[in-house]
């Protein structure tokens, strides 16, 4: 049930995530690090040993663990709560929901039901928040809760990088379900997250895989396949009627492919792509960190077909790994200017959600 007014003029961050270590599985990071913290309630501690272990080589990995730990105390409220201090008053967040059940790097503490009723519990308590709910198609419960729950869903929220393809056959009744109740998809992608697919049995299934495998050593590198935009694209053509997000512009990686002139960048191929299809939109989470990609949004943004498929997101809490949150929200407004930042906060996300 949406009863949160969006039609003001109200700032959406449209990526945000409320997960901790309850929702991690057990093997997420290595050094057994989940069940230490789990029973730590400190992370001071964790942070000295993490140097020693990691090294300072991999300032990237490091921070992000960081991070993690520094929020894994919180629970979803004040990590939402945390995160609206940046913003002005009557911000809306659309939180994207984690299921890390699937991923076979252990069991998860807190089961997926617990934090999908968590998070209605904020919106029933009249916080303006949106909801996506994550889709894993390994996951038996996905009927139970869309009946259940799906009057307080706003989109779905796909992560291929966790083993799976955007058109995986078992995902049929979940875009029939999106198209019988108007509601979009968010769809992850970039070749490479912490957060990726951990099976042994990772090349039988990518056998499913409709494109060229790109081969590569280890889980770390092959999951990009599951990912691939031109699978995102795939999906968007055949499914004209559900409005698609493809999360973070492919990543800070792509969009600096793409700005480096090189045309099998998949930053390229989802502009391209969005430029044709009038359903396919891309959100600014994470990567649009920097003078070099906010110059790039700029440039997105001068295109009067691309400029309506821009929304705005933070990727919070994830994208303080990159910047201070105070910076990256400002930094972009600042940028682009209070017009077109209007447009990508508030009235595209709109247009999106069909609203
Ligand atoms: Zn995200």
């Amino acid at each position: 049930m949406n009863t949160i007014n969006l039609y003001d003029d109200c700032i959406i961050d449209f990526h945000f995530h409320n997960f901790n270590d309850l929702s991690v599985p057990v093997n997420f990071f290595p050094f057994n690090m989940v069940k230490i913290l789990q029973k730590l309630n400190t992370s001071k501690t964790f942070e000295k040993i993490l140097y020693k272990l990691i090294g300072e080589d991999d300032y990237d990995l490091l921070d992000r663990y960081l991070l993690y730990l520094k929020t894994s105390v919180l629970t979803t409220k004040d990590i939402y709560l945390d995160h609206l201090k940046q913003f002005p008053k009557n911000t809306c967040v659309n939180i994207l929901l984690m299921n890390m059940a699937h991923m076979k790097a252990g069991k998860v503490k807190k089961d997926y039901e617990e934090l999908i009723k968590e998070t209605i519990q904020l919106k029933k308590d009249g916080y303006k928040v949106l909801i996506s709910f994550m889709v894993d198609p390994r996951e038996e419960r996905n009927e139970y809760f869309l009946n259940t729950y799906g009057e307080y869903f706003d989109c779905i929220k796909m992560y291929p990088l966790l083993g799976y393809f955007p058109y995986d056959k078992r995902l049929d009744p979940i875009y029939d379900w999106c198209e019988k109740n108007n509601k979009p998809v968010i769809f992850h992608c970039s070749q490479k997250n912490p957060v990726y697919y951990r099976g042994k049995d990772i090349d039988e299934l990518l056998k499913g895989c409709i494109f060229p495998i790109v081969h590569g050593i280890g889980n770390k590198n092959k999951v990009k396949n599951f990912n691939d935009i031109r699978g995102i694209i795939h999906v968007a053509r055949n499914r004209p009627n559900i409005n698609i997000d493809v999360a973070h512009f492919c990543s800070h990686i792509e969009i600096m492919k793409y700005i480096n002139g090189d045309d099998s960048s998949w930053t390229k191929l989802l502009l391209d792509a969005a430029k044709k299809l009038p359903n396919l939109y891309m959100d600014s989470s994470f990567a649009i960190k920097d003078i070099k990609t906010r110059k790039f949004l700029r440039g997105v943004l001068s295109d009067p077909i691309l400029c309506k498929k821009v929304l705005f997101g933070t990727d919070g809490y994830m994208n303080k790994t990159t910047a201070s949150p105070f910076v990256y929200y400002p930094g972009i407004k600042n940028y682009i200017g209070k017009q077109q930042f209007k447009m990508i906060s508030h009235d595209n996300i709109i247009q999106f959600l069909k609203l």
